[in-house]
Protein backbone atom coordinates (compact mmCIF):
# COMPACT_ATOMS: atom_id res chain seq x y z
CA UNK A 1 0.00 0.00 0.00
CA UNK A 2 1.49 3.35 -1.15
CA UNK A 3 0.18 6.64 0.86
CA UNK A 4 0.10 9.91 -1.83
CA UNK A 5 -0.93 13.12 -0.47
CA UNK A 6 -1.77 15.20 -3.13
CA UNK A 7 -0.36 19.04 -1.58
CA UNK A 8 0.42 22.62 -2.64
CA UNK A 9 -0.92 25.27 0.31
CA UNK A 10 -2.20 27.05 -2.92
CA UNK A 11 -5.66 27.19 -3.82
CA UNK A 12 -7.14 26.72 -7.68
CA UNK A 13 -3.85 24.50 -8.55
CA UNK A 14 -5.95 21.81 -9.48
CA UNK A 15 -5.12 19.38 -5.86
CA UNK A 16 -8.68 17.99 -5.67
CA UNK A 17 -9.00 17.84 -9.93
CA UNK A 18 -5.80 15.47 -9.57
CA UNK A 19 -7.10 13.52 -6.16
CA UNK A 20 -10.21 12.83 -7.73
CA UNK A 21 -8.85 11.59 -11.29
CA UNK A 22 -5.92 9.79 -10.58
CA UNK A 23 -7.74 7.68 -7.72
CA UNK A 24 -10.18 6.92 -10.70
CA UNK A 25 -7.35 6.48 -13.76
CA UNK A 26 -5.61 4.20 -11.28
CA UNK A 27 -9.02 2.41 -10.59
CA UNK A 28 -9.78 2.00 -14.37
CA UNK A 29 -6.14 0.49 -14.43
CA UNK A 30 -7.11 -2.03 -11.89
CA UNK A 31 -5.55 -0.78 -8.92
CA UNK A 32 -7.44 -1.05 -5.43
CA UNK A 33 -7.83 2.76 -4.86
CA UNK A 34 -9.01 4.31 -1.45
CA UNK A 35 -9.75 8.48 -1.98
CA UNK A 36 -9.55 10.41 1.18
CA UNK A 37 -10.54 14.03 1.38
CA UNK A 38 -8.52 15.85 3.93
CA UNK A 39 -10.06 19.45 3.14
CA UNK A 40 -13.36 20.66 5.01
CA UNK A 41 -14.35 21.89 1.50
CA UNK A 42 -15.36 18.30 0.72
CA UNK A 43 -15.17 18.74 -2.70
CA UNK A 44 -13.40 15.57 -3.81
CA UNK A 45 -16.37 14.30 -1.42
CA UNK A 46 -18.97 15.46 -4.06
CA UNK A 47 -16.53 15.32 -7.22
CA UNK A 48 -16.89 11.47 -6.28
CA UNK A 49 -20.69 11.65 -6.26
CA UNK A 50 -21.22 11.62 -2.25
CA UNK A 51 -23.53 13.90 -0.93
CA UNK A 52 -21.09 15.39 1.53
CA UNK A 53 -23.75 16.82 3.97
CA UNK A 54 -25.60 13.26 4.05
CA UNK A 55 -22.62 11.19 5.10
CA UNK A 56 -22.69 8.76 8.05
CA UNK A 57 -19.08 9.08 8.80
CA UNK A 58 -16.53 11.69 7.69
CA UNK A 59 -12.58 12.27 8.76
CA UNK A 60 -14.41 14.52 11.32
CA UNK A 61 -15.29 11.13 12.60
CA UNK A 62 -12.00 9.19 12.41
CA UNK A 63 -9.73 12.24 13.21
CA UNK A 64 -12.12 13.49 16.34
CA UNK A 65 -13.95 10.82 17.63
CA UNK A 66 -11.61 8.09 16.92
CA UNK A 67 -14.01 6.00 14.58
CA UNK A 68 -11.48 3.58 12.27
CA UNK A 69 -11.12 4.52 8.60
CA UNK A 70 -12.25 1.07 7.84
CA UNK A 71 -15.77 2.17 9.74
CA UNK A 72 -16.13 5.36 7.39
CA UNK A 73 -15.09 4.29 3.72
CA UNK A 74 -17.78 4.60 1.15
CA UNK A 75 -18.04 3.00 -2.22
CA UNK A 76 -17.98 5.87 -4.93
CA UNK A 77 -19.86 5.10 -7.78
CA UNK A 78 -17.26 5.58 -9.69
CA UNK A 79 -15.52 2.26 -8.79
CA UNK A 80 -13.33 3.01 -5.88
CA UNK A 81 -13.62 3.43 -1.99
CA UNK A 82 -14.07 7.32 -0.58
CA UNK A 83 -13.67 8.20 2.92
CA UNK A 84 -15.39 12.30 2.88
CA UNK A 85 -15.51 15.13 4.56
CA UNK A 86 -17.19 17.75 4.79
CA UNK A 87 -17.49 21.59 7.58
CA UNK A 88 -17.23 19.22 10.26
CA UNK A 89 -13.57 19.21 10.07
CA UNK A 90 -12.86 22.47 9.79
CA UNK A 91 -12.62 22.69 13.58
CA UNK A 92 -10.02 20.34 13.54
CA UNK A 93 -7.15 22.79 14.50
CA UNK A 94 -8.62 24.80 16.91
CA UNK A 95 -10.22 21.47 18.98
CA UNK A 96 -6.81 19.74 19.07
CA UNK A 97 -4.51 22.48 19.54
CA UNK A 98 -2.19 21.23 22.39
CA UNK A 99 -3.31 17.51 22.36
CA UNK A 100 -0.53 15.51 22.18
CA UNK A 101 0.17 13.97 19.51
CA UNK A 102 -2.53 15.87 17.53
CA UNK A 103 -0.17 15.30 14.54
CA UNK A 104 0.09 11.85 13.94
CA UNK A 105 -4.00 10.96 14.57
CA UNK A 106 -3.78 10.07 11.29
CA UNK A 107 -1.09 7.92 10.74
CA UNK A 108 -2.49 6.21 13.88
CA UNK A 109 -5.45 5.62 12.15
CA UNK A 110 -3.73 4.47 8.49
CA UNK A 111 -1.77 2.28 10.87
CA UNK A 112 -5.08 0.56 12.12
CA UNK A 113 -6.23 -0.01 8.64
CA UNK A 114 -3.08 -1.81 7.58
CA UNK A 115 -3.13 -4.04 10.49
CA UNK A 116 -7.19 -4.57 9.81
CA UNK A 117 -6.60 -5.55 6.12
CA UNK A 118 -3.92 -7.86 7.01
CA UNK A 119 -6.19 -9.61 9.65
CA UNK A 120 -9.33 -9.65 7.17
CA UNK A 121 -9.56 -11.41 3.47
CA UNK A 122 -10.11 -7.90 1.74
CA UNK A 123 -7.53 -6.99 -0.70
CA UNK A 124 -5.00 -4.64 0.35
CA UNK A 125 -4.91 -1.10 -1.17
CA UNK A 126 -2.72 -0.38 -4.10
CA UNK A 127 -3.05 3.19 -3.03
CA UNK A 128 -4.31 5.73 -1.01
CA UNK A 129 -4.67 9.53 -2.26
CA UNK A 130 -5.13 11.89 -0.29
CA UNK A 131 -6.70 15.14 -1.12
CA UNK A 132 -5.02 17.91 1.27
CA UNK A 133 -6.92 21.42 1.72
CA UNK A 134 -4.80 24.47 0.91
CA UNK A 135 -2.87 25.25 3.49
CA UNK A 136 -0.62 23.94 5.98
CA UNK A 137 -2.63 23.30 8.57
CA UNK A 138 -2.76 20.64 11.11
CA UNK A 139 -5.12 18.09 8.79
CA UNK A 140 -1.99 18.94 5.78
CA UNK A 141 0.67 18.23 8.04
CA UNK A 142 -1.19 15.05 9.72
CA UNK A 143 -1.67 14.21 6.19
CA UNK A 144 2.33 14.69 5.40
CA UNK A 145 3.47 12.45 8.62
CA UNK A 146 1.41 9.65 7.29
CA UNK A 147 2.18 9.85 4.07
CA UNK A 148 4.80 7.92 1.46
CA UNK A 149 5.33 10.40 -1.17
CA UNK A 150 3.84 13.76 -1.98
CA UNK A 151 2.45 15.10 -5.56
CA UNK A 152 2.63 18.58 -6.36
CA UNK A 153 -0.03 20.15 -8.72
CA UNK A 154 1.21 22.96 -9.77
CA UNK A 155 0.08 26.06 -12.39
CA UNK A 156 2.51 27.30 -14.62
CA UNK A 157 1.58 30.63 -13.88
CA UNK A 158 3.87 33.62 -12.73
CA UNK A 159 3.92 32.99 -8.90
CA UNK A 160 3.78 29.28 -9.19
CA UNK A 161 7.04 28.78 -7.49
CA UNK A 162 5.99 31.11 -4.79
CA UNK A 163 4.86 29.83 -1.29
CA UNK A 164 6.66 26.57 -2.58
CA UNK A 165 9.63 26.98 -0.36
CA UNK A 166 7.34 26.99 2.38
CA UNK A 167 6.08 23.23 1.42
CA UNK A 168 9.52 22.22 0.59
CA UNK A 169 10.78 23.36 4.08
CA UNK A 170 7.85 21.76 5.77
CA UNK A 171 8.57 18.62 4.24
CA UNK A 172 11.93 19.13 4.73
CA UNK A 173 10.99 19.28 8.86
CA UNK A 174 9.09 16.35 8.73
CA UNK A 175 11.00 14.06 7.70
CA UNK A 176 12.55 14.01 11.06
CA UNK A 177 9.24 12.48 12.36
CA UNK A 178 8.59 10.33 8.69
CA UNK A 179 11.58 9.33 7.06
CA UNK A 180 9.96 8.05 4.32
CA UNK A 181 8.46 11.57 2.97
CA UNK A 182 9.55 13.06 -0.16
CA UNK A 183 8.02 14.71 -2.56
CA UNK A 184 7.11 11.92 -5.78
CA UNK A 185 6.24 14.18 -8.38
CA UNK A 186 5.48 17.52 -9.16
CA UNK A 187 2.52 17.76 -11.81
CA UNK A 188 1.90 20.73 -14.24
CA UNK A 189 -2.04 21.19 -14.29
CA UNK A 190 -4.30 23.69 -16.13
CA UNK A 191 -1.83 24.08 -18.78
CA UNK A 192 -2.42 25.84 -21.88
CA UNK A 193 0.38 25.32 -24.88
CA UNK A 194 -0.47 28.16 -26.45
CA UNK A 195 0.31 30.51 -23.67
CA UNK A 196 3.93 31.61 -23.96
CA UNK A 197 4.62 32.28 -20.45
CA UNK A 198 2.81 29.13 -19.46
CA UNK A 199 5.46 27.51 -21.70
CA UNK A 200 8.47 29.51 -19.53
CA UNK A 201 7.54 28.38 -16.50
CA UNK A 202 6.89 25.02 -17.52
CA UNK A 203 10.93 24.85 -18.76
CA UNK A 204 12.11 26.88 -15.64
CA UNK A 205 9.90 24.17 -13.32
CA UNK A 206 11.41 21.64 -15.24
CA UNK A 207 14.99 22.96 -14.80
CA UNK A 208 14.11 23.62 -10.90
CA UNK A 209 12.78 20.11 -10.38
CA UNK A 210 14.65 17.51 -12.96
CA UNK A 211 13.48 14.61 -12.37
CA UNK A 212 10.71 14.88 -10.15
CA UNK A 213 8.99 16.83 -13.22
CA UNK A 214 5.41 14.23 -14.56
CA UNK A 215 6.45 14.26 -18.27
CA UNK A 216 2.26 14.20 -18.47
CA UNK A 217 0.88 17.55 -18.84
CA UNK A 218 -2.27 18.44 -17.92
CA UNK A 219 -3.93 20.51 -20.36
CA UNK A 220 -6.91 23.39 -18.93
CA UNK A 221 -9.59 21.04 -20.47
CA UNK A 222 -13.49 22.07 -19.86
CA UNK A 223 -14.59 18.81 -19.02
CA UNK A 224 -12.07 18.31 -16.35
CA UNK A 225 -14.25 21.68 -14.72
CA UNK A 226 -17.59 19.90 -15.78
CA UNK A 227 -17.29 16.48 -14.56
CA UNK A 228 -17.28 17.34 -10.30
CA UNK A 229 -21.06 18.70 -11.38
CA UNK A 230 -22.10 15.43 -12.39
CA UNK A 231 -20.48 13.79 -9.54
CA UNK A 232 -18.56 11.58 -11.76
CA UNK A 233 -14.70 11.74 -12.26
CA UNK A 234 -14.11 12.97 -15.87
CA UNK A 235 -12.89 9.09 -17.04
CA UNK A 236 -16.55 8.22 -16.23
CA UNK A 237 -18.11 11.67 -17.88
CA UNK A 238 -16.20 12.15 -20.83
CA UNK A 239 -14.00 9.30 -21.12
CA UNK A 240 -12.00 10.43 -24.74
CA UNK A 241 -11.48 14.20 -23.56
CA UNK A 242 -8.20 15.37 -23.31
CA UNK A 243 -8.49 15.35 -20.04
CA UNK A 244 -9.45 12.16 -19.33
CA UNK A 245 -6.47 10.65 -21.19
CA UNK A 246 -4.17 12.86 -19.49
CA UNK A 247 -4.91 11.39 -15.79
CA UNK A 248 -4.69 7.97 -17.72
CA UNK A 249 -1.24 9.15 -18.61
CA UNK A 250 -0.25 10.46 -15.24
CA UNK A 251 -1.73 7.32 -13.84
CA UNK A 252 0.37 5.11 -15.74
CA UNK A 253 3.40 6.78 -14.63
CA UNK A 254 2.62 6.65 -11.24
CA UNK A 255 2.09 3.27 -11.91
CA UNK A 256 5.63 3.17 -12.91
CA UNK A 257 6.98 5.09 -9.81
CA UNK A 258 6.06 1.63 -7.98
CA UNK A 259 7.95 -0.76 -9.39
P1 LIG B 1 -7.59 22.95 -5.66
O1 LIG B 1 -8.11 21.68 -5.09
O2 LIG B 1 -6.10 23.01 -5.74
O3 LIG B 1 -8.15 24.16 -4.96
P2 LIG B 1 -9.29 22.34 -7.92
O4 LIG B 1 -8.91 20.99 -8.37
O5 LIG B 1 -10.52 22.45 -7.10
O6 LIG B 1 -8.08 23.05 -7.20
O7 LIG B 1 -9.40 23.25 -9.22
C1 LIG B 1 -9.83 24.61 -9.15
C2 LIG B 1 -10.86 24.89 -10.25
O8 LIG B 1 -10.27 24.70 -11.52
C3 LIG B 1 -12.05 23.96 -10.20
O9 LIG B 1 -13.18 24.65 -10.58
C4 LIG B 1 -11.71 22.87 -11.22
O10 LIG B 1 -12.87 22.29 -11.78
C5 LIG B 1 -10.94 23.66 -12.24
N1 LIG B 1 -9.89 22.84 -12.88
C6 LIG B 1 -8.90 22.16 -12.27
N2 LIG B 1 -8.08 21.57 -13.18
C7 LIG B 1 -8.58 21.91 -14.40
C8 LIG B 1 -8.17 21.63 -15.74
N3 LIG B 1 -7.08 20.89 -16.01
N4 LIG B 1 -8.91 22.14 -16.75
C9 LIG B 1 -10.00 22.92 -16.49
N5 LIG B 1 -10.42 23.21 -15.25
C10 LIG B 1 -9.73 22.72 -14.21
MG1 LIG C 1 -9.25 21.32 -3.37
Amino acid sequence: MEIIAIANQKGGVGKTTTAVNLAASLAAKRKHVLLIDLDPQGNATSGTGLDKNDLELTMADVLLDGVSLSDAIERSPAGFDVIGANKELAGMDVTLMGHTNSHELFKTAVADLVSSQLKSSKDAYDYVIIDCAPSLNLLTINALVATDGVIIPMQCEYYALEGLADLSQTIERLTELNPKLHIRGVVRTLYDARNTLARDVSAELEAHFGDLMYKTLIPRNVRLAEAPAHGLPVIAYERWSKGARAYQKLAAEVIKQSR
